[in-house]
């Protein structure tokens, strides 16, 4: 059992593959475990590495800044100018994110690996990771099965958990304040996609964009979620949708339908009119796949003692949009770079962790608990009021404003009064205000992140009172 390397990266996805490169890059001697093979680096199950795999230009800039490693051709499977949501009758469309790719993502998190490799990483395929080692209520490594199913204790200062949403290393956290162990299922998506090459018929841009990702929000075909249609290369798209489990539950219960989300993701590709004919994508056996994402803020602390998760394992996707890459490449760089200062300091304390903490919130995570907020509200619509609600309440530029987390100025409600009709109108653009005025207040409170654990509770307790509030008011209302 003896202390054989300074960080133990577990997985070696979008997170953790770009975690590893960092902590080595400087200079700590690094482990990256992952039970794929280099052939299959990156995948998430048996079903492939299930993504929309739409990522902002901003955060492949921001690896490029930090560490130097550029993207093209092949990873980068198309360039995109940018992200619409439009309403349920297609009749209006909000752009909500800016240009950015489709990613080939098999390749995409080969190149993420081999720059670990030559950045001297050294990376262990085949093992299945299954526990912490816990001492003194601190991670000290951990126990998983090698390639042989041999069982093999490994310890480390730091283990960094980068296992995606199904983290076995989260779930085995001894019981703590900081990191839960578990995330409510209200609070995933299950989502599944196709990437298939189509033969269209005919030109609409509300249901295929060649230069950009549509996103279509419809509480019948997608309840609690949303269908997308994402162009790639090559006349092929990457097709699927998310819902919740209980809009489903609810929707199927109101309309007698028995939909799972299986038969939901054939029917989107039905309701679709481009679509004359389709075939999977046979390449790296990734044409089909569900799998689960999170649409909560990011865990409160993503630091244990010993511990540091980036991406999926703390809930990092974006609340409304799902979107994951990007704060999970973020967070990786930052959880090495703090890693490997650790290493230096010969600190694994949680104290001294706590700056991945504060760096992430600076950098990313002070928005989501405000955006989880919002999405709550919007699982509380159904297709009427989101139509209503798109043509009336809010514009365009106060939509982008929402989707970067940020407080738009509601400026529509200064007529309020002119524009309204009907009851529940007016109770959903009040919830609007509610929602706003939550997201104002919440955005104000991570700010004030604390930089010191010691006040971590106290602050702690106001963001699940808050998230508890909106949890009680909004209800999934999809039909
Ligand atoms: C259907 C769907 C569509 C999505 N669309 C988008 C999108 O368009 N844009 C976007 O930004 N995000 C999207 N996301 C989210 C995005 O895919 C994730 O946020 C991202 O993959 C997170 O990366 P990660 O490194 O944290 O985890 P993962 O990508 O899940 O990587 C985890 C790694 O850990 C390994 N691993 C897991 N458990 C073990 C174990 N016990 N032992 C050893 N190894 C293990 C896995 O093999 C894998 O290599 C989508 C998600 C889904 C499900």
């Amino acid at each position: 059992m003896e202390e054989k390397y300074d960080v133990i990266v577990a997985g070696a996805g979008m997170s953790g593959a770009l975690a590893a490169s960092a902590a080595s890059k400087k200079g700590a001697k690094v482990l990256l475990l992952d039970r794929n093979d280099f052939s299959e680096a990156g995948k998430k199950t048996n079903w492939g590495w299930v993504c929309g795999d739409a990522v902002a230009k901003s955060h492949t800039d921001f690896i490029t800044e930090k560490i130097g490693l550029r993207f093209g051709e092949p990873e980068i499977d198309l360039k995109v100018d940018g992200v619409y949501a439009l309403s349920p009758d297609l009749q209006h469309k909000f752009i909500f994110d800016g240009e950015g790719y489709t990613l080939d993502r098999p390749k995409f998190a080969k190149k993420l690996v081999e720059y670990a490799k030559k950045h001297g990483v050294e990376y262990v395929t085949k093992f299945e990771v299954e526990s912490p080692i816990i001492e003194d209520g601190r991670i000290v490594g951990i126990f998983g099965r090698d390639e042989q199913h041999k069982q093999v204790h490994i310890r480390a200062g730091i283990v960094i958990d980068a296992l995606g949403v199904a983290s076995t290393l989260r779930r085995k956290l001894p019981q703590n304040n900081y990191i839960g162990n578990t995330v409510s299922t209200d609070d995933i998506e299950s989502t599944g996609r196709y990437i298939m090459k189509v033969e269209l018929e005919g030109e609409d841009l509300k249901y295929y964009d060649p230069k950009n990702a549509l996103i279509h929000l419809n509480q019948e075909l997608a309840p609690g979620g949303y269908g997308w249609v994402f162009p790639k290369r090559d006349g092929r798209i990457n097709i699927g949708l998310g819902v919740e489990k209980k809009s489903l539950e609810i929707r199927n219960e109101r309309t007698g339908k028995k939909d799972t989300l299986h038969s939901l993701i054939d029917d989107y590709v039905k309701w679709n009119p481009l679509i004359k004919s389709w075939n999977l994508d046979p390449t790296d056996n990734n044409g089909k796949g569900y799998w689960s994402v999170t649409v909560r803020r990011q865990q409160d602390s993503l630091v244990y003692p010993g511990y540091m998760g980036a991406g999926d394992s703390m809930a990092m996707p974006n609340p409304i949009s799902a979107g994951g890459i990007g704060p999970a490449m973020v967070a990786g760089i930052l959880a090495g770079e703090v890693a490997a200062e650790a290493v230096a300091e010969k600190n694994f304390g949680l104290d001294y962790l706590w700056k991945y903490n504060v760096r992430y919130n600076e950098l990313y995570g002070n928005k989501t608990a405000g955006l989880e907020v919002f999405r709550i509200y919007l699982q509380s619509l159904n297709n009427d009021l989101i139509n209503y609600g798109m043509a009336h309440f809010i514009t365009e530029e106060e939509a982008v404003e929402i989707s970067y987390g940020r407080v738009p100025s509601l400026s529509i409600a200064s007529t309020f009064n002119k524009i309204l009709s009907g009851i529940s109108n007016i109770n959903a653009f009040k919830n609007l205000i509610y929602t706003v005025n939550t997201m104002k207040k919440l955005n104000e409170h991570y700010a004030k992140y604390p930089k010191d654990p010691k006040n971590f509770d106290s602050w702690k307790d106001v963001v699940a009172k808050e998230i508890h509030a909106a949890k009680e008011r909004f209800k999934p209302n999809p039909i």
